[in-house]
């Protein structure tokens, strides 16, 4: 299907979901495509995030990301399970919501950007998860800006936090930012390499970030960076 448009395939596996039998995006039991424990699970509590650097821009979360909502967040994203979109996207509009009577209050309201998957992600998933997920939560990315990588960056998987900093920095680029605000938008925190990284992009190009929300904050165990979630970066989202 890679030659079709990529909200076409995400549409046809949208469909295929509905026909063919599931498991649950959690934890994996036969039969509904997320079962009462796990939705439950994914009930957003917005709250700001704490302990990041202090060159990162304010981020809000609604989930912590461990167990069913990581998994869910996974099967979404690298398992063609797009269903679960619908999911976990009220966590994402949470967070906007629960951060947006301070950056919106007397002005103009900031717009929404979303921070890029690679392309070779991109291409391979067929469709963008987190400005999917924007969508699901009936919101809109502006239209008239957009971050880009300017080259390729590493998988931050397996990085410390000085090591995820320097694997981004510089990675990205923003188009049409110049005397724009914005809020970020992006599925998990960890620690805060990749939107410290489009923060200063948007700043580079002319533009602000008044803040950042992101569907899930991953807690950074201490000296076990072989723990930290293995499939968010700047490189595979
Ligand atoms: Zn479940």
């Amino acid at each position: 299907m890679s030659d079709l448009p990529s909200a076409l395939v995400a549409t046809v596996r949208d469909a295929l979901a509905v026909l063919l039998p599931v498991d649950c995006g959690g934890c994996g039991q036969p039969g509904l495509a997320l079962c009462p424990r796990c939705r439950a699970s994914m009930t957003p509590q917005p709250a700001a995030v704490d302990g990041l650097p202090a060159e990162a821009p304010g981020v809000t979360a609604a989930l912590r990301y461990e167990g069913a909502v990581a998994a869910a967040l996974r099967r979404y994203k690298d398992a063609g399970r797009v269903d679960l979109a619908r999911a976990l996207a009220p966590a994402l509009r949470a967070s906007i919501v629960e951060l947006w009577p301070a950056v919106a209050a007397g002005g103009e309201p900031p717009g929404l950007l979303v921070v890029p998957a690679s392309r070779p992600a991109l291409r391979r998933r067929g469709y963008a998860p987190v400005a999917r997920l924007l969508q699901s939560a009936g919101l809109r990315a502006t239209s008239s800006t957009r971050l880009e990588l300017t080259r390729r960056v590493g998988d931050q998987a397996d990085l410390g936090r000085e090591e995820r900093r320097a694997n981004v920095s510089g990675a990205m680029r923003a188009v049409g930012a110049r005397g724009g605000r914005f809020v970020l938008v992006d599925d998990v925190v960890t620690t805060g390499a990749t939107l410290t990284e489009a923060a200063r992009a948007v700043v580079a190009a002319g533009g602000q970030v008044v803040a950042a929300a992101c569907l899930a904050h991953a807690e950074r165990r201490l000296q076990t960076t072989s723990e930290t979630p293995g499939h968010h970066s700047a490189d595979d989202q």
